[in-house]
């Protein structure tokens, strides 16, 4: 099925539906190879926007994307990248955990060479800082863009105070305006994007790209019957994912919605996916992947978007109503 491409929110720019992500797999599970492999994959089957951040895999996952684009030889005006800052690489008290002006016009410039680009189209702020005055912030992430090292900018996890924040103090003083969001949004993680942030759409033209639509790979049930060598969950450094998000009540959800997949022809991996895209308010969904198959499965979700009429989209909400 040919991809589909919605606007950033407000701004002119168009990203395909379903985009790219990097955070685990390159650098932990995927080398230079099969990322261009997976690269290649995705950008034929027209997906324009590859997300990347400092912090992945401590900064080899920017070097490993931006080699992986060069093996490729991608025309730069036809794809869209983007990194994001916070966590820092380095331990100094204004390296780590800030979004002070000095740490974010330093921490571009290192992203921008370990990607071996002259910019990224998308710059995030991968987290709020709290010490940090927003005005601070909101002018350190203009002068990025004035100075022609990124395009856009937008927020990752804040808070729709702080997003609103932002936006005011950007629009007092005639500066570049957070254009998105990149928040956690799948079936079993709504009420942020559906509820905190119902305000920020209407009034500020958010867009948002959203994270973990498979919820780490929950809602592909792979995990019913353990946890498989080679997924995710068993990856040193991740044994958090069975505290919060794989756990026997949220597999028991999953399995309740899998006859439903069933039924429609689908697997629960698109069935997710895809459920996403009804958000009207959703510009891209993140796929992460890796290995090719994966990839080319979450890629085929927008041929169930059809099939997620009203009465379906209910009997998963029922499914996933936690059971007495
Ligand atoms: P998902 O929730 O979709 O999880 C992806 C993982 O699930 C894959 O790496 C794979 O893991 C497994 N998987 C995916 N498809 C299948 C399939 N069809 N069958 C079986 N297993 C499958 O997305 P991510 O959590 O990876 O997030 C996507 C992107 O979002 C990231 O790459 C990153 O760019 C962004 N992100 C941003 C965050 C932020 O704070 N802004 C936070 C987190 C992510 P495995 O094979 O190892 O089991």
């Amino acid at each position: 099925m040919a991809m589909e491409y919605r606007r950033l929110g407000r701004a002119g720019v168009k990203v395909s539906v379903l985009s790219l992500g990097s955070w685990v797999t390159f650098g932990n599970q995927v080398d230079e190879e099969s990322a261009a492999s997976l690269l290649k994959i995705a950008y034929d089957a027209g997906v324009n926007f590859f997300d990347n951040a400092e912090a992945y895999a401590a900064g080899q996952s920017e070097s490993l994307m931006g080699a992986a684009i060069k093996r490729l030889g991608l025309r730069r005006s036809s794809y869209l990248v983007s990194t994001k800052f916070h966590w820092g690489l380095n331990p100094g008290v204004n390296e780590r955990g800030t979004l002070n002006r000095k740490y974010l016009l330093q921490a571009i410039d290192g992203s921008l060479e370990r990607f071996q680009l002259d910019y990224v189209d998308l710059i995030y702020c991968h987290r709020p800082d709290r010490e940090t005055p927003i005005e601070e912030t909101v002018w350190a992430m203009h002068d990025i863009i004035q100075r022609g090292k990124a395009l856009y900018w937008g927020t990752s996890e804040w808070s729709a105070d702080e997003i609103r924040a932002a936006y005011e103090i950007a629009e007092r003083h005639h500066l570049h305006k957070p254009a998105m969001e990149q928040p956690e949004y799948n079936l079993i993680h709504r009420d942020r994007v559906e509820k905190e942030y119902a305000r920020l759409y209407e009034d500020h033209g958010l867009g948002l790209t959203i994270w973990s639509p498979l919820a780490s790979g929950l809602l592909t049930g792979k995990y019913r019957d353990g946890i498989p060598a080679d997924s995710r969950a068993a990856l040193p450094g991740y044994e958090w994912l069975k505290n919060g998000t794989i756990t026997a009540e949220n597999i028991a959800r999953v399995e309740r919605i899998r006859p439903i997949a069933d039924e429609l022809g689908t697997t629960l991996s698109k069935l997710s996916v895809a459920w996403c895209l009804k958000n009207p308010h959703v510009s891209t969904v993140i796929l992460g992947a890796s290995r090719a198959a994966q990839l080319e499965e979450n890629l085929s979700a927008l041929e169930v978007l059809p099939k997620l009429t009203e009465e379906v989209l209910n009997r998963i909400y029922d499914a996933l109503k936690p059971q007495s």
